[in-house]
């Protein structure tokens, strides 16, 4: 039972008596004999501090972190999102083909709104090294942990942060109200403040009729966000020519699995990232014709052609391999003890029952991430390639910083919606991601092409990045937020 005013009620049908108490109700409210429309979330007009529209993983972890933020106490929060609860009573025996890769600060993040343990104790598979190389040439980069027992990062099941977030959010039923087969259908937004009778609010309109209205809007509603389009917020996008293809995959035999695989081929990159000793992830982005034809394929043949895009060499040319050779002897006069040893990848044996979808890749971001009384958040603001496996990380990141502002900006009294604390989450946000998002794209492209000229080029940057630990150090640090 959530927020309610007298002329808020209606009343339908009868046979129920129910009683609205908590923190979103300023009155007692008992009614006999009557099923509370309230109960039906057919809140007209209701004002809230916050809304969130969107309950993917971003805007759940969102709705938490804001919920369980002392300052932030009696505030009125509501979660909208359009499709149904995800509630996991017990882990599928299966893996999910939707796997992010979670760096320890989104951990952190997940921990802080008190879900971490719970991902730990459903699955989750912490790795400790990272080995990136070339198709077209002998070139790779590894990173790991200085001390093995630090995990580099976490490969999570989509469907399990989303669980914990939601189970998270019924213990904080008296703070955040979640309303799920809530599509938003239209935003409202507010006139400027010389027009007498204007709603200074956002107003939010559901496809069930049914208008709220909120001090700020946070947009977690993902790449096609309604209210950036509607804010008319300006965004850089395109379509990459690729499309990704996701599998669980089962592994020839088992092992310890705690290397994420990745390599770029012509095409685009392969990446195998361990679920556990047996079963490993599959996220293969390549040209949509192609992502179709694999799609298509027998079993057999499909993971043919995956061992075959892990460990075949057609790609090679001679001149590559004798400049990339020369370089490396080279890099090992200078620094004798620097680089790393190639390992070779995990073979595959089989794929999880239907475990083959496709998704087309892009790139998207908003120029602005905030208006008066709205903030993007998550895919919203941006959109990666999955090369890096930062699209997730990213959006927590930003959930960190916006409930730090929101946060501060409750403490001293001030309007949430208002733009002096929204324009420090857009700076700090696009100071971090922007950089990030610009070295996704370059390795997109770099690696795109079987070009020599561009190979030795790329092959030169590699291995000699391999060998600066100072540099790799600082990589890894950057990708771990
Ligand atoms: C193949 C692939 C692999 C990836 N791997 C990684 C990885 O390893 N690591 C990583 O960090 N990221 C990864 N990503 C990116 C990551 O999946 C996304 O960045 C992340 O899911 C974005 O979350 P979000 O909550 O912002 O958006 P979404 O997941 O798109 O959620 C948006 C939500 O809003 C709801 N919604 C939309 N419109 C409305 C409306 N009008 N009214 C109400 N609700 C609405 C939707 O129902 C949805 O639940 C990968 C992506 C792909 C495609």
């Amino acid at each position: 039972m959530h927020s309610l005013t007298k002329t808020a009620l209606s009343f339908k049908g009868i046979g129920r008596r129910c009683v609205a108490l908590n923190r979103f109700s300023e009155t007692r409210i008992i009614c006999r004999g009557l099923t509370c429309a309230a109960e039906h979330g057919e809140h007209e007009n209701e004002l809230y501090d916050v809304i969130i529209s969107g309950g993917g993983m971003v805007g759940t972890a969102m709705a938490c972190s804001l919920g369980l933020d002392p300052n932030l106490e009696g505030k009125k929060i509501l979660l909208l999102e359009a499709g149904n609860k995800k509630v996991m009573d017990k882990v599928p025996d299966t893996y999910s083909t939707r796997v992010s890769s979670i760096s320890p600060g989104s951990a952190t993040l997940l921990s802080g709104v008190g879900t971490w343990d719970h991902i730990m104790n459903m699955r989750c598979k912490p790795y400790q090294k990272m080995q990136v190389w070339d198709a077209c040439s002998d070139a790779l980069i590894t990173f790991d942990k200085e001390n093995l027992q630090d995990e580099m990062a976490y490969i999570v099941e989509n469907d399990i942060i989303v669980a914990a977030l939601t189970k998270q959010l019924e213990n904080l039923s008296d703070q955040v109200r979640v309303q799920y087969k809530s599509k938003v259908v239209k935003y409202t937004w507010p006139k400027s403040h010389q027009v007498a009778d204007a709603i200074p609010w956002v107003q939010v309109i559901l496809a069930n009729g049914q208008t709220l209205q909120t001090k700020l809007l946070i947009g977690a509603d993902g790449p096609n966000s309604m209210v950036r389009r509607e804010a008319g917020i300006p965004t850089v996008k395109w379509n990459y020519d690729q499309s990704a293809v996701v599998a669980v995959l089962h592994l020839s035999e088992p092992t310890e699995n705690n290397v994420a695989w990745q390599r770029f081929l012509p095409t685009g990159p392969i990446a195998m990232l361990p679920l556990s000793d047996t079963e490993s992830s599959l996220v293969w982005s390549t040209s949509h014709r192609h992502a179709e034809e694999l799609l298509q394929l027998d079993e057999e043949s499909f993971v043919d052609s995956i061992n075959t895009a892990f460990w075949s060499n057609e790609n090679h040319s001679e001149l590559v391999e004798t400049a990339g050779s020369l370089f490396r002897t080279a890099l090992s006069v200078l620094m004798p003890s620097a680089g790393s040893a190639r390992q070779l990848p995990p073979s595959v044996a089989g794929i999880g029952p239907k475990s083959r979808v496709m998704f087309p890749l892009g790139m998207g971001h908003a120029s602005e991430y905030i208006r008066h009384r709205v903030a993007l958040i998550g895919d919203a603001a941006h959109r990666v390639h999955p090369l890096a496996g930062q699209g997730a990380n990213l959006g927590f990141g930003d959930v960190a910083c916006l409930t730090q502002l929101l946060s501060q900006a409750a403490f001293n009294g001030k309007d949430l919606g208002a733009m002096q604390h929204l324009l420090g989450y857009e700076t700090e946000r696009q100071r971090h991601n922007l950089p990030m998002m610009a070295a996704i794209d370059l390795m997109k492209r770099l690696y795109s092409t079987n070009a020599a000229p561009m190979v030795v080029l790329r092959t030169f940057g590699l291995q000699a990045t391999n060998t600066l630990p100072a540099m790799k150090a600082q990589i890894m640090a950057f990708a771990s937020k």
